[in-house]
């Protein structure tokens, strides 16, 4: 048995999300039962530890719109939110957070907007972030001027993973054969009709931020070297400054040796040698970055595993409990 398709998917990741979960599932019921179409509910339960998994089934008991992947083990925010797009059947999908930062309500939005216009992908873009600390306007400040440079004008600022992709922008995406791929670079670059709605970023409702500094790092460094080789040509350009430094010095240094100055050449090569070493030891570095990346890519081990799909035939353990 196949069920119809729904107009609607929602994706849902979460990682330990026990203390949101209820008034999740009320906002968020709320108003996709308030859109009078077919629907369904994707929670990726990212291998949560805490009463997650238990809570899920619960809420399935009352809600068969509601359908729960869980993965294997924590596999991070994006790998679980790349499941979900690819297991979602949809007409429409939309991502979002579990944490009630994105309003649920804003999805009615999307869904009219990319009707209306017939887009493929509608944006969710945070309007204002006054209530993120500081550090992180700054620093998501200085991760999208980054990614915009590196990839190009159409990674719309300040938008996160809160977005509709239609069908055909799904499909799109199923055939990239990156593992783990950025999503809000991935997506834009697709190079689908698109435009933007703009939402006020809420506090998160309960539980604490999954996203430490050394995550958001990750995340940067993985969208520069996922989408440009510019930090090896940085190398090369040092090499070439590099070299012609070096001849310089060496010009000195045959000048100073004429002049019988010979002693006081020692300086200049000891500067070559030193900024020779330095050129070398970072590009090195670089290349070590790129290396890191065929290796994961060649080792192809999986981002995440599926551990249950409560719209397979087998059961999932967590259920049965
Ligand atoms: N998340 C996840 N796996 C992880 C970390 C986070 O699925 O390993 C989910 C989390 O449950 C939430 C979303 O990703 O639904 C965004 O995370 P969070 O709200 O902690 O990040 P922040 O909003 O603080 O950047
Ligand atoms: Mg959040």
């Amino acid at each position: 048995m196949t069920a119809p398709q729904p107009a609607l998917s929602v994706v849902v990741p979460m990682f330990n999300e026990e203390a949101v979960l209820p008034l999740l599932a009320v906002r968020l019921r709320g108003v996709l039962d308030g859109l009078g179409e077919a629907y369904e509910v994707v929670a990726v339960d990212d291998g949560s530890t805490d009463a997650t998994p238990a809570a899920l089934a619960a809420l399935r008991v009352g809600w068969p719109e509601l359908r729960v992947l869980r993965l294997r083990r924590n596999s991070g925010h994006q790998a679980a939110l790349h499941a979900g797009l690819l297991r979602a059947r949809g007409a429409y999908v939309v991502s979002i957070d579990a944490d009630l930062q994105d309003p649920p309500e804003v999805i009615v939005e999307l869904l009219r907007r990319a009707r209306a216009d017939h887009l493929d992908v509608v944006y969710a873009v945070r309007a204002d972030r006054s209530r993120d600390t500081r550090f992180k306007r700054w620093s998501a400040a200085g991760y999208y001027r980054l990614v915009r440079r590196v990839v190009g004008e159409q990674v719309p600022a300040q938008a996160g993973d809160f977005r509709l992709l239609s069908r055909a922008a799904v499909e799109a995406l199923r055939e990239l054969p990156e593992r783990s791929p950025v999503l809000r670079l991935v997506v834009p670059w697709l190079g689908f009709p698109s435009a933007e709605v703009t939402y006020e970023r809420q506090e998160r409702a309960a539980g604490r931020t999954k996203y430490p500094l050394s995550r958001m790092a990750g995340l940067a460094a993985e969208s520069v070297t996922s989408f440009s080789a510019a930090p090896l040509r940085v190398a090369t350009w040092l090499g070439l400054v590099g070299v012609a430094v070096c001849g310089v010095l060496v010009v000195v240094a045959v000048l100073a040796w004429f002049a019988g100055g010979t002693v006081s050449g020692w300086p200049s090569l000891y500067v070559a040698i030193l900024f020779l070493g330095a050129v070398q030891l970072l590009c090195l570095g670089l290349l070590g970055e790129y290396v890191a990346r065929i290796y994961t890519a060649v080792q192809g081990r999986p981002a995440y595993l599926v551990a249950a799909d409560s719209a397979a035939a087998r059961p999932d353990p967590a259920e049965l409990a």
